[in-house]
């Protein structure tokens, strides 16, 4: 049997460099449809796939072209590339006597080795024994072949019948999208009030609290590593802590706020790698005594900051929270008791996840520490009642496709679409979730592969932040659409 092209030579170097800019691919990339931790990047599957299936090259010339080509190959913005694409597809062919090739990844994860076998017209089949991963695989390989195609579709405009070209699969995804945020708004909406000014709040920024622990002081202390808000080149502002009689209060300063105070340092905060400074008296909390405090439940949490999107003015501004704020929140709070209650005897299950964390001891996950132990733990009530809603919205959306006549393995797809939206909006809205000064956007729960402790954190506003709902649609209709045009592959029909 003749050598294959990879048994010979490889472009590592090339395509390793393609592999790590592929990081900063957003736009249709799969790394945003769902987070897989150890997803490969698309680049070396599909130059490997490649070259694991065509033939070592004896001509220098030709084998000197097939290294290029491999290169050309491997680049994201060639994924579409229908030249290239085919050009690829027909050598595979031609190497493997005119039929497309047998691809089995037994462990395919995240989905990257069989999209690119499948992009290289091969006869792919992934295998996975972790559900997320399986759902993963059936909206990255199956649902955008069997649903994606563009098609035409009869319409009824008034007392015409039109018919159009479109992608129905990206079309219902869209529908029900919008659909399911609209009529979780409708119970949501309220929790997340307008300014009387009309300014519209995008992120709540909350820090959790200790109670200091010197007897004579005993001042709710709230853990903030660092007091920035923004620290960009042209827009600096901070927090400024003060002690008003025995309660912390805050000032917002800097670029369009009050003046900045001298000799102080924003980027010292209350609390550093467990170790708690009180600001008021100066005693200390050490790591194990801040642990202890959080285990038996003498923690707290404060807002402290509404971040705000104001009509006419770019960028976020800031506020202080007010008693509307908290009172709003108190609410979502009761509301989230009456829903889970629903939804638990609907479902059978409470809705709010409760199974355990992994154990203490799991690599990077740290937040067992800090009494939090359920899944659950890591989201705020009002959080909690979003998530909790937009789930029943997703399930009550599939209900309605079926009802409309859709047929029952389509509105899964599109109801899957939706659910993985859900998982990356809890990504995107935890107690985990960062404020990030440097460019003022929220970091995500699993910015890394584990669970820090995080002192303070963003909570978002799931209809107006940047990074809410509509974003997460926006970034899932890119994958679908690039995935539906990853051409079919004609397989011969199976004899027997
Ligand atoms: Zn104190």
């Amino acid at each position: 049997m003749r050598r294959r092209f990879i048994e010979q030579s490889f472009p590592l170097k090339e395509v390793s460099d393609i592999s790590r800019k592929e990081k900063l691919v957003r736009h249709g990339h799969i790394s945003t449809l769902h987070i897989w931790w150890t997803r490969k990047p698309l680049a070396s599957s599909r130059a490997t796939s490649y070259a694991a299936l065509i033939l070592a090259e004896d001509d220098p010339a030709e084998w000197n072209k097939k290294q290029q080509f491999i290169v050309e190959l491997s680049k994201w913005e060639n994924s579409l590339n229908r030249q290239i694409v085919e050009k690829a597809r027909r050598d595979i062919l031609n190497a493997n006597g005119g039929k497309p090739p047998r691809v089995l990844d037994p462990f395919a994860g995240g989905g990257s080795i069989p999209l690119e076998a499948l992009r290289l017209g091969c006869e792919t089949h992934a295998v996975e024994y972790n559900p997320v991963a399986v759902l993963i695989l059936k909206c990255t390989l199956e649902y955008p072949q069997k649903y994606g195609r563009v098609t035409r579709i009869k319409e009824r405009v008034g007392m015409v019948e039109v018919e159009r070209q479109a992608n129905r699969l990206v079309e219902d995804v869209k529908r029900w999208g919008r659909w399911v945020s609209e009529e979780s708004r409708k119970e949501l909406g309220g929790y997340y009030p307008e300014d009387e000014d009309g300014s519209i709040p995008v992120g709540y920024i909350w820090a959790r609290t200790v109670p200091c622990q010197n007897p004579s002081c005993g001042i709710e202390i709230p853990l903030m590593p660092q007091y920035w808000l923004a620290n960009k080149d042209k827009k600096k502002i901070f927090l400024y802590p003060y002690v008003d009689g025995k309660q912390v209060e805050f000032k917002i300063v800097g670029d369009g706020y009050e003046p900045m105070p001298k000799d102080f340092d924003p980027s010292k905060g209350t609390v550093s790698k467990a170790f708690v400074v009180c600001p008021a008296c100066g005693n200390v909390i050490d790591d194990k005594a801040t642990r202890k405090l959080f285990q038996t439940g003498k923690t707290g949490e404060r807002m402290i900051v509404v971040v705000l999107r104001k009509k006419n003015s770019d960028g976020k501004h800031y506020r202080l929270a007010t008693e509307r704020d908290l009172e709003v929140f108190r609410k979502a709070e009761e509301q989230l008791k009456v829903k889970r209650q629903k939804l638990m005897e609907e479902w059978g299950i409470d809705p709010v996840p409760d199974e355990p964390l992994p154990p203490k001891e799991t690599l990077g996950f740290r937040v067992q520490r800090y009494g939090m132990f359920k899944w659950g733990d890591l989201f705020n009530p009002r959080q909690k009642l979003a998530l909790i809603t937009f789930t029943e919205k997703v399930r009550q959306a599939y209900k309605k496709m079926i009802e409309e006549g859709y047929d029952e393995e389509y509105a899964k797809a599109v109801a899957s679409y939706l659910g993985l939206g859900i998982n990356r909006l809890a990504d995107r809205n935890s107690s985990l979730c960062r404020l990030i000064p440097q460019t003022e956007a929220v970091g995500f729960t699993y910015s890394r592969q584990a669970l820090p402790m995080l002192w303070d954190y963003v909570e978002m506003c799931v209809y107006e932040h940047p990074s809410g709902w509509n974003s997460v649609l926006d970034e899932t209709l890119e994958n679908l659409s690039h995935l539906s045009q990853i051409p079919p592959v004609e397989l011969e029909e199976e004899k027997g």
